[in-house]
């Protein structure tokens, strides 16, 4: 174990902690993004420090610093210790952790191409060549690029004898195109609404080919303008993975949370309408179609990892089985109070925050039998809502309003006429209840969303979501106004 870790941990004990952990986490981004033609910012950033996390008499206390020497790990130790006694005061509750045996090991992302040794100027060409198609289109208002790449070396240990080393590189791109006519404004954007991320190297950015989407893309932006407003009232709807992802993070992944479940969560992000006791009755979130897996196993999900923030291995945790609300995202303090084990869902936005419970990659599972363009086949009258333009749901996960870029009336089995603004509404349970088709492998596939906020101070995370499309029956649709 490097000296500095060994240290904290030492520190920690002989100060009368029952339980200590670290993480020493350096992180590298950078970001790119082109707009109407010009390269607007590129930004590198490096970041290094550890955090020490302990538990004393029950209560946590965490401090973090950037300098990494022995005399700080001292420091830094006996400030969470401080802390930990400190808050032991108004303990409400003491943590009690659940077993497991210590985590040992490496793990590392699968990455081809590197997408940090790769020159600034093949990455800003691919962004500058999607852009330059866009804009060729006549009728286009402006335009913009992105690319993302961050790459996170994390060496955790833990009182209880853990010690674990991770690599773990994310990619992500954007193209964005807007058409404008007086005050009316219409967005197109690929990959999949902001979702374009994975956990790859630039392999998966290629994979992606931008600059062969782009003018397909803006030439719909322009139709969009000239297109009819989406009908309202009851209907079939067909969700693209491109929208679906994003239902399923709202509607499914935060309410899952076990610590906003219980309440501590509540003050920023809300409460939860799932319940423990719905959990003991076995509460029918969805229609028996519908299996949902919190799976840190994934490949190339942004929620994939060796192990979580305190040493918990990756696993697959199913939340809905056939319908039927199975499970939660936990972690060692919040599982045992339903009696369970931990689901390894901790992590840390960085070496200066504390992990929190948060979503890994949250799969809607695929359905063999029909492909999404087969469940279209077989829809007589409906819309195909894609790509996600905004969204709103209650503080309980309950009631939820989201809007896409686009629909398509389906008639006869066949994708037709453009709509724009599309809205649709619902209860959470009563629309996952009225899904009766899901797609199979085909449609199958890994997004992502970098910017899922949580917690005071606030913290970003990454997280995944592996979807195939969806079809439900009787949903509340209407217009959005912009
Ligand atoms: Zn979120």
């Amino acid at each position: 174990m490097p000296e500095v870790e060994q240290r904290a941990l030492d520190t920690c004990s002989q100060q009368g902690a029952s339980y200590a952990d670290v993480r020493v986490v350096r992180r590298e981004d950078e970001s790119i993004s082109v707009k109407s033609g010009r390269v607007e910012a590129v930004s590198l950033g490096e970041s290094e420090g550890l955090g020490v996390r302990v538990l004393v008499d029950g209560a946590w206390g965490f401090a973090s610093s950037s300098v990494l020497n022995t005399r700080e790990a001292d420091r830094v130790a006996s400030e969470a210790v401080r802390i930990a006694r400190a808050s032991g005061t108004a303990l409400r509750q003491p943590a009690d952790l659940d077993d497991r045996a210590p985590a040992r090991g490496h793990f590392a992302t699968p990455v081809e191409e590197d997408p940090f040794a790769l020159s600034l100027e093949t990455k800003i060409g691919d962004l500058l060549a999607a852009d330059e198609r866009m804009r060729a289109v006549k009728g286009i208002a402006f335009t913009e690029s992105l690319f993302h790449a961050q790459r996170e070396r994390k060496s955790f240990a833990a009182t209880d004898g853990s010690q674990t080393e991770q690599e773990i590189t994310h990619v992500g791109a954007a193209i964005e195109v807007n058409a404008v006519e007086g005050d009316e404004l219409q967005r197109r954007t690929y990959p999949d609404a902001g979702g374009g991320y994975q956990a790859a190297g630039y392999e998966y950015i290629r994979s992606l080919d931008l600059a062969g989407h782009a003018e397909a893309l803006a030439e719909e932006s322009v139709k969009l303008l000239r297109a009819p407003q989406c009908p309202s009232g009851r209907f079939t709807i067909i969700l693209d993975p491109s929208q679906l992802y994003l239902q399923i993070h709202e509607s499914c992944g935060h309410p899952t949370e076990l610590d906003r479940v219980f309440g501590t969560e509540a003050s920023y992000a809300g409460t939860s309408f799932l319940t423990t006791d719905r959990l003991d009755d076995g509460f029918m979130y969805g229609s028996e179609l519908v299996d949902i897996v919190a799976d840190a196993t994934a490949p190339g999900g942004l929620g994939t990892f060796g192990w979580d923030d305190e040493g918990v291995e990756a696993q697959q945790v199913p939340l809905v089985k056939e319908g039927r609300f199975v499970g939660y995202l936990s972690s060692r303090e919040t599982a045992p109070r339903i009696g369970r084990k931990s689901g390894g869902a901790m992590r840390a936005d960085g070496w200066n925050r504390i992990p929190l419970i948060r979503m890994t990659n949250i799969n809607l599972l695929p359905k063999p039998g029909k492909s999404l363009e087969e469940i279209v086949e077989d829809t007589d009258d409906g819309l195909y809502l894609a790509s996600n333009r905004s969204w709103s749901i209650d503080d309980r996960r309950l009631n939820f309003q989201f809007a896409t870029e686009v629909a398509y009336e389906i008639k006869g089995g066949k994708r037709g006429q453009l709509y724009k603004n599309p809205t649709y509404t619902g209860i959470t349970y009563e629309f996952w209840r009225s899904c009766d088709a899901v797609g199979d492998e085909r449609s199958y596939r890994m997004l992502g969303t970098p910017n899922c906020g949580k917690g005071e101070p606030g913290q970003l995370m990454h997280v995944g979501h592996a979807v195939s499309g969806a079809r439900f029956r009787d949903v509340q649709v209407g217009v959005g106004k912009w």
